[in-house]
């Protein structure tokens, strides 16, 4: 045998490893079977949030061979064993993700097959099935067949790419920046702001729209205010709305903001990452009325869809608009431009990307489409039965909130309501049986529910209950004793 293939089969015998054998693969799998079950059997008794940092030693890389088996262990006690647990349907704080079980078994596909879901020449079949669904959520929000979307990583994402178009069709850029005015409300995700300085607005003037008592946009204020600005010789070009605020989860006057967007020409962007999908549910449908007029539309199906971490969507209707700044074609890819369909790498900053279709397809074949409205529409009724539980305990309520998060305080008599909601929100922490998170409406500190995962059903609201009973007794105990 000659040296280099000497060499070769050499490294084959180690490189090998990285292609476990049947029986290797059978062993590994029993354990994660084993792990998963495990997990997911113990789940509902299992605290939503434990306090405690991870060991960074064992986290940190040694790069020597180690068994699966102890990995798990590690993986247990320093990941799943610290902070939320994002999986609990005890997790009531921020936007609560959940993850349905299939949708992992589209992960695990995609990471085997790794269909190459960039570009329609590398894998037909992946983009037909990611466009597949962009055109189901085109119809659901009344967009028409001809705009085009992309399954981002999640709402972040999606509002970047949404909001780089808006920019592109009005051309944005030199001098125009700073006489340029976008209008939103105080109450838009800070992923906007986000947004608008990656992609070079940070110094466009944005006026905070005034709210009514429910936090929604005064559409009559937005109508003065363009006028005023345009009186100024100054450009509006983009108005943002909520379908869902992350705070409160308000829907803004889509259809009235809508309208006033179209008089002026402004770009009409929707924000619907947590509250989009619950236009699938009857009762909800007519708060939604104008979210067909956006020009772009984000929605997170790793909220309202009940599917884990990883998987956002933006509709937008200008394809021209969108493909100014994503659509690209260098001499190394000449093989792969010639087709019909869009290109997911033409409608997003990433080339390479994780097949994110399947996760979602996988879960709307095995299950329909009931059970999905059937949860949100639980989660609505979930959220009424929290809040009659919390008065009759004694809380104040926010305002009847239009979906499924909604804050409240225990009003003290002795103590600032402030500070003893604030030490109230701490106990509950420390207790961990139920995750809540708090908020500041109007400078006052508030407690938040937000209720989203798949996982959380009337026992868990009891069980929430309970605690909060418990974590009162022992927050009047602490102001007494110090
Ligand atoms: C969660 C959320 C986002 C951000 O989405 P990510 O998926 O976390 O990137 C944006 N807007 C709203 C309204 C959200 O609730």
């Amino acid at each position: 045998m000659d040296k280099l293939t000497n060499k070769i089969l050499n490294l084959e015998k180690i490189s090998a490893a990285l292609e476990p054998s049947l029986l290797d693969r059978n062993k590994m799998n029993n354990q994660l079977q084993d792990f998963i079950n495990y997990f997911i059997e113990t789940i509902d008794d299992s605290p939503a949030y434990y306090s405690g940092k991870p060991d960074t030693n064992k986290l940190s890389i040694t790069l020597k061979k180690k068994e699966l088996k102890n990995l798990l262990a590690i993986y247990h006690k320093e990941v799943v064993k610290k902070g939320i647990n994002p999986a609990s349907g005890g997790h009531l704080g921020y936007i609560p993700g959940g993850g349905i079980y299939a949708a992992s078994l589209g992960d695990v596909l995609a990471s085997i097959t790794n269909e190459y879901a960039g570009m329609y020449f590398a894998s037909p079949g992946a983009v037909v099935m990611e466009n597949e669904l962009l055109n189901w959520m085109k119809t659901i929000f009344g967009f028409p067949k001809d705009a085009v979307g992309n399954l981002t990583s999640g709402g972040s994402i999606a509002n970047l790419i949404a909001l780089t178009a808006a920019r592109d069709k009005h051309q944005i850029k030199n001098e125009k920046i700073t006489k340029s005015v976008i209008y939103l409300s105080e109450q838009v995700h800070h992923c906007v702001h986000k947004s608008l300085r990656i992609i070079g607005l940070e110094d466009v003037i944005v006026r905070f729209l005034e709210l009514d008592k429910n936090s929604k946009i005064i559409s009559k204020k937005l109508a003065q205010q363009i006028s005023t600005d345009i009186a100024n010789k100054l450009t509006p070009f983009l108005v943002i709305a909520s379908a869902g605020t992350t705070d409160t989860g308000a829907i803004d006057p889509l259809e009235q903001i809508g309208k006033i967007a179209k008089h002026h020409n402004l770009w009409f962007h929707i924000d619907g990452a947590y509250g989009g999908f619950f236009i699938l549910s009857e009762s909800k449908k007519q708060l939604f009325k104008g979210i067909e007029m956006a020009d772009s539309l984000v929605i997170d199906p790793h909220k309202g869809l009940f599917l884990p971490y990883g998987i956002g969507t933006v509709l937008i209707k200008e394809k021209e608009a969108v493909f100014h700044s994503h659509h690209y074609t260098a001499n190394y890819m000449q093989d792969a431009t010639a087709n019909v369909e869009v290109n997911p790498a033409d409608v997003s900053p990433e080339l390479t990307k994780h097949f994110r279709g399947l996760r979602l397809w996988l879960p709307l074949q095995l299950h329909g489409l009931a059970p999905f409205i059937a949860c949100l529409d639980e989660k609505l009724l979930l959220t009424t039965y929290f809040r009659n539980q919390l008065k009759a305990i004694g809380f104040k309520l926010g305002p009847e909130p239009d979906l499924s998060v909604s804050y409240f305080w225990y009003p003290s008599k002795t103590i600032d309501e402030n500070i003893f909601n604030e030490k109230l929100i701490n106990i509950i922490h420390k207790d961990g049986t139920v995750f809540l998170s708090s908020t500041k409406i109007d400078g006052k500190f508030v407690i938040r529910m937000a209720i989203l995962s798949f996982r959380t059903k009337k026992a868990t609201i009891d069980k929430t209950i309970q605690m909060i009973k418990n974590c009162i007794v022992q927050t009047k105990a602490y102001f007494k004793n110090n």
